[in-house]
This record gives C-alpha cells, structure tokens and sequence, in this order.
C-alpha cells in the first residue's frame, strides 16, 4: 500500500492566497503543505511591475513578490512541493489529496488554486503578455498614460476596463465581436456617453501588432470580412475568467464555478475546507485582496482545528 502523509493543513495553490494562509499556518505551527500547482505562483506571474501592493514604494516585479512571498512562507517551516493536485475527495473528515499516486490526508484543506483570465488565444497575444497586452486595468493601466489602447470584450468587465482606463488613455477603442453588448445597461449607458470611448463592433482581433512591445491590432470585421490596422500602445483583454475549480466538482458548492464561502468567512460548504481569493474572488481579483482572505483562511482553519482539540 502506498505511504500516506497525514497533514493538519494542506493548502491548494501558490498565488498570493495560498502563500499568505501557509505563512500564517506555519506561524501558527501547523507545517502546512502547499502544493504548488503547474501555474506557480499564480496570475502574478505573468505581470511585470506592481505598483499597488503596500509596501513597496518603488513597485515591484509580479514574480520577484511571489518569490518573496514563498521564501517568507518557507522562512516558518511551510513545505512546498511544485506539484498539483489531481484529485480529492472531501466526503470523509480525514480528507483526501492525490498528486499523481502521491497521497496526503489532512484535517483542515485551503482551497486557494484562483483563476485564469481567458485569452484570445493568438500566439502574439502570449508574446506580448505584459509587453502591453494585459489582463487588468487596475494593475497596469497606470503605465499607458496618454497612449491610445484596446479594449476586448462586451461584457461588464470591458466596460469597467474602458470607463476605468479613459483616466490615462486619450482614446480607448472597445472591440467586441458582435453589435450588441452582454454588459448591464447602466454600464453601456456610461461608456456610450463617455467622449474618449469609441466602438469597433462586430470585429476580432485577429493579430497583436508590435516588436517587443504592443504597437496595435488587426481587427477583422466579422460580417465584412475587411481588415484594418489600429494603431495602439495596450491592448487590454476582459474576455472573462474562469475559475480554477473543476477538481471540486460535485464536492463543493459553487457558484457560475466560483466556490462558494459563507462571507464574512472562508468557511466552504465542507466543513474543515476552507477557500481564498480569485477562486472565490470574481468581484476585487487582486493581489492584495487574495493575500488577506488567505490570512483569513489560515486563522479559520487553525479555529476550525482547535475546535477538534488539535
Ligand atoms: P462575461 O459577462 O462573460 O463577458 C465576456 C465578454 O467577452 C462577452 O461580451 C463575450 O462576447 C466576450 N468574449 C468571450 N470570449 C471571447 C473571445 N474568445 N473573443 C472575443 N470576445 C469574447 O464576462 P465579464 O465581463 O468578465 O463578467 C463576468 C461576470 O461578472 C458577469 O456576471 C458580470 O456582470 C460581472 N461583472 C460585474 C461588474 C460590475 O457590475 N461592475 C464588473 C465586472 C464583472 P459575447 O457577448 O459575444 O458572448
């Protein structure tokens, strides 16, 4: 029979969430296990400077903060192992994770695996992800000031993305695919009023243009099938997210497969799981937000145990 290791903690994912919960189980002497997952270190990693997480007056690179943050985890005696999850089961109180064959059981789980933007798919969109091609207004619309940029998307997070980039941006063009809108009335009605906010309907991207750095886009019209160049210093993708939550199908209650936790806790429909950040997160997806229901996590978990005379 294959060796089982028997945890307190183990948490699920290494963005800002799950580094911050294992920072503070560790110190709360519960040698969480964190694993780690494929996409390490999370949506952070694929930023370049943070501007907005206290702390750091003069910025920081997204993956140097993450690196940070493993190595002040690690400092309290968190173990890391750079594996994912592949299965679990939640049913019974001693719970189950599997990597592979590899099994831990464990008393108290931290789900904190987040959630990717979804991409257009365009090998020039992965070239130049943080080269001017961007998933967040909040994180990096600062550095387009003055620049003309690109918004992709119908949906309320477009809108939000444009209406909130029109502070740096002399112009911003939104390209959505179809003539109608998916986003709320009242949002539409802000950006169809705003004098720096223009449309191109029915259109795609079809390439990212730029050497090492956005320069533009070739959109395509749909119903035409035209062509044309746009000329733009950042293109901003706000296509959607999905959440990181198909290993907890059928276990935990979710929402539109965001988990859900029963606010003001972490507390999940699972007694004894517990979850933080963008998996959860759909409304603020920051890093500094993911980091303090992390904390919240750990202490849940650490009251959750004591409760069981841990
Ligand atoms: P969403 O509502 O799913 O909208 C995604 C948009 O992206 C849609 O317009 C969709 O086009 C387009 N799209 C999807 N895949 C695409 C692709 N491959 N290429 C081009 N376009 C593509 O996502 P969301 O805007 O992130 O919103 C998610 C949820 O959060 C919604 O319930 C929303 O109301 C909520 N939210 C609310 C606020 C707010 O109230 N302030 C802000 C942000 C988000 P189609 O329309 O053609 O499908």
């Amino acid at each position: 029979m294959a060796f089982v290791d028997e945890r307190d903690v183990v948490i699920l994912g290494s963005g800002p969430a799950g580094l911050t919960a294992a920072l503070y189980a560790a110190r709360a002497n519960l040698r969480p296990l964190v694993l780690k997952g494929i996409d390490a270190g999370g949506q952070l990693m694929l930023t370049t400077e943070v501007e907005n997480y206290p702390g750091f007056p003069n910025a920081i690179l997204g993956p140097e903060l993450m690196e940070r943050m493993e190595k002040q985890a690690a400092r309290f005696e968190a173990e890391l192992l750079h594996q994912e999850a592949t299965r679990v089961d939640l049913t019974s109180s001693a719970f189950r994770i599997w990597s592979g064959d590899e099994e831990w059981t464990a008393r108290a789980v931290i789900v904190a695996t987040g959630a990717k933007a979804r991409m257009l798919g365009l090998d020039s969109e992965r070239r130049l992800l943080g080269h001017g091609v961007s998933t967040c207004a909040t994180c990096d619309g600062f550095f387009f000031r003055g620049q003309e940029l690109l918004v992709v998307g119908g949906g309320d997070s477009a809108l939000e993305e444009a209406l909130f980039l029109t502070r740096f941006a002399t112009k911003v063009t939104v390209v959505h695919r179809r003539d109608s809108l998916r986003a709320s009335k009242i949002m539409q009605e802000r950006a169809f009023a705003h004098d720096k906010i223009e449309f191109a309907w029915d259109s795609v991207v079809e390439e990212i243009l730029g050497d090492g750095q956005v320069a533009g886009a070739r959109l395509r019209n749909v119903r035409t099938a035209e062509a044309r160049d746009i000329a733009a210093g950042g293109i901003f993708v706000a296509i959607g997210h999905t959440p990181n939550t198909s290993l907890f199908e059928g276990q935990l209650e979710m929402s539109n497969g965001y988990l859900v936790v029963q606010e003001p806790t972490t507390r999940t429909s699972v007694e004894g799981v517990f979850a933080a950040g963008d998996v959860v997160d759909f409304i603020y997806r920051q890093a500094i937000t993911a980091a303090g229901m992390g904390c919240q996590a750990a202490i849940d978990a650490e009251r959750f145990l004591e409760s069981r005379g841990r």
